[in-house]
């Protein structure tokens, strides 16, 4: 077990139906330690950018629509095993599939509209961390 750090979005759907809160109280009752935050609306350049490994698939434009159609609080988590920490408190990507207490499960509205988005690897946690923070923004 290490202390390591990972990228978190609350989406567009949970900041429009006020549960920044709520899925950050999930956050932290997993473990996890909101060590950097701010709310922002994305540009669609932003939006491309983050998501462009999924530039090729079908649901890419909508994808990119959505994650700018409001404000979302980007966040950096730090605990034990972040990474995986965060991605098994957030349950699986349609949330009709996802485990009960998950944030998915519990929250959100569909595969798109999954109200979090979380880094799937320290490496690609390092990449998305660093697209949306200085380092002197993170306060651990
Ligand atoms: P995220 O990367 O947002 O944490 P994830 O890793 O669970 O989610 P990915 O496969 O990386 O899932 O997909 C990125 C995002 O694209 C999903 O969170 C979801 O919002 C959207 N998405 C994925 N699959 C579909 C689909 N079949 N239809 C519509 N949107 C989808
Ligand atoms: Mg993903």
């Amino acid at each position: 077990m290490t202390t390591e750090r990972t990228f978190s979005i609350i989406k567009p759907d949970a900041t429009r139906r006020n549960l920044t809160g709520a899925v950050t109280k999930m956050l932290e009752e997993a473990g996890l330690r909101v060590v950097a935050s701010k709310r922002i609306h994305m540009t669609r350049e932003q939006a491309e950018g983050f998501y462009g490994v999924h530039k090729e698939r079908p649901f890419f434009a909508d994808l990119v629509g959505f994650m700018i159609s409001g404000p979302v609080v980007v966040q950096v988590l730090e605990g034990e095993d972040a990474v995986a920490a965060n991605r098994k408190v957030m349950g699986a990507t349609n949330p009709a599939n996802a485990e009960p207490g998950t944030i998915r499960k519990e929250l959100a509205e569909s595969i798109e509209a999954n109200s979090v988005h979380g880094s799937d690897s320290a490496e690609n946690a390092a990449i998305e961390i660093a697209f949306f923070f200085q380092p002197e923004e993170i306060v651990g």
